[in-house]
């Protein structure tokens, strides 16, 4: 064995081999496991990681835990794997429980994946022997010959001799995937895999690892901080805050139906003014919105996506009048902060580019008030006591 640069075959652009084709290989598909939390909370002395957690990830699915650092998402996934104990409620895999009241399945006899943000490769064990290390109940030569295959399909046979530290980020990645996947694991837990690679690299990864998550049809969580990494992945995505979900559903739900401020603000860039209530409408400059539960005075807070604005000028132009107050260059897209009558302060509105607002454009402003969201709460009520 050496931990020189590998073994020199006919390369393809992006540096593999070319006998890795991903056409000729195919990881083995696993048996896939409903993964079930029920009232899961986590203590660590008078804070809670985790309260009453409950979710339900079905056989096969890719579920994205979303939300702030700290709120969390690592918890889940230790305590799912087993690596730590809830402290109140169960864990079930298939129904049977993992985690409860006086049940503990080790993590080694839970069928479970992991992957790491670091990777965690051993640097002093060659690629393939890094990814025959979850094999070790096979015979050395079956474990070999398993890696090699695993390798193969993320395009990095070539590799297999060489040592870790040769490899570059995006390569480090797929050999971490292939050692958490190739024991075939029934869920796989993924913690912020993607955090360590540049922005371009990170998009191809997300494929790369989605397609072989698909391939085998291991049941997965994903935990990021990445709004567009979760819309991207996840079959649901399951928003945490402060150690509890506060809202789970497909990305479109969530984007058109969020349960709070807190999750409109994950998934686009909106403008915020607060409003009271009055006979169960409020009365904005565009017009009135009705909104429910909620009694006279309530104050309650008007969203305007910067997307659902429409800024236009010229003869025919129709809505409020505003006037551009600043342009943000963005690349293909432009903010224009725009002062317009009624509002204290200037709405921001996202536009093309090319559209070519000028700083003190007379302009009429326009939205669609049934596309509004108002929510009763704010970010800082206390949604929880934790
Ligand atoms: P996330 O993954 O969302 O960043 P974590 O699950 O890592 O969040 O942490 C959730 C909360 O639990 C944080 O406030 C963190 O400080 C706390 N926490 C996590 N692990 C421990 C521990 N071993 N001891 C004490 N507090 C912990």
């Amino acid at each position: 064995m050496n931990n020189q640069a590998p073994p020199t075959k006919e390369k393809q652009s992006d540096g593999r081999p070319r006998s890795a084709s991903k056409a000729h290989v195919r990881a083995a598909a696993t048996i896939a496991a409903r993964l079930t939390f029920e009232g899961v909370s986590r203590r660590y002395g008078d804070s809670y990681a985790l309260k009453n957690f409950s979710l339900d990830v079905a056989p096969g699915e890719v579920v994205c835990l979303l939300g702030p650092s700290g709120c969390g998402k690592s918890t889940s996934l230790r305590v799912a794997a087993g690596l730590e104990r809830p402290s109140e409620g169960r864990i079930l895999i298939n129904g049977q429980e993992v985690s409860g009241n006086k049940t503990f399945v080790p993590p080694e006899k839970r069928g479970i994946g992991l992957m790491f943000q670091d990777f965690a490769l051993f640097p002093h064990l060659t690629i393939v022997e890094n990814v025959a290390f979850g094999l070790k109940a096979l015979p050395k030569e079956d474990a070999t010959r398993e890696a090699l295959t695993m390798l193969a399909r993320v395009g990095l046979e070539g590799y297999a001799e060489s040592y870790p530290h040769i490899l570059s980020g995006g390569q480090q990645q797929r050999v971490a995937l292939a050692r958490a996947i190739v024991p075939r694991p029934s869920v796989m837990l993924m913690d912020e895999p993607f955090s360590g690679l540049d922005v371009q690299l990170r998009e191809a990864m997300q494929e790369e690892t989605l397609t072989l998550l698909r391939e085998t049809r291991a049941t997965s969580m994903i935990v990021t901080h990445h709004p567009e990494e979760a819309l991207r992945l996840g079959d649901r995505i399951a928003v945490m805050r402060k150690g509890r979900i506060v809202q789970v559903g497909k990305a479109e739900e969530l984007y058109n139906n969020p349960a709070e401020l807190f999750v409109a603000r994950l998934f686009s860039e909106v403008n915020e003014v607060s409003y009271p209530v009055f006979g169960g409408e409020i009365e904005t400059p565009f017009g009135r919105v009705a909104v429910k539960d909620s009694g006279d005075g309530d104050q309650v807070i008007l969203c305007l996506r910067q997307q659902a604005i429409h800024v236009s000028s010229g003869a025919k132009a129709d809505g409020l009048s505003g006037r551009v107050l600043h342009v943000t260059f963005l690349g293909d897209d432009a903010w224009l902060d725009v002062g317009v009558a009624g509002f204290d302060e200037p709405l921001r509105v996202r536009v093309l580019q090319s559209d070519a607002f000028e700083k003190g454009t007379e302009v009429q402003v326009a939205v669609d008030l049934a596309k509004a969201l108002v929510f009763t709460r704010s970010l800082e009520a206390p949604t929880s006591e934790v």
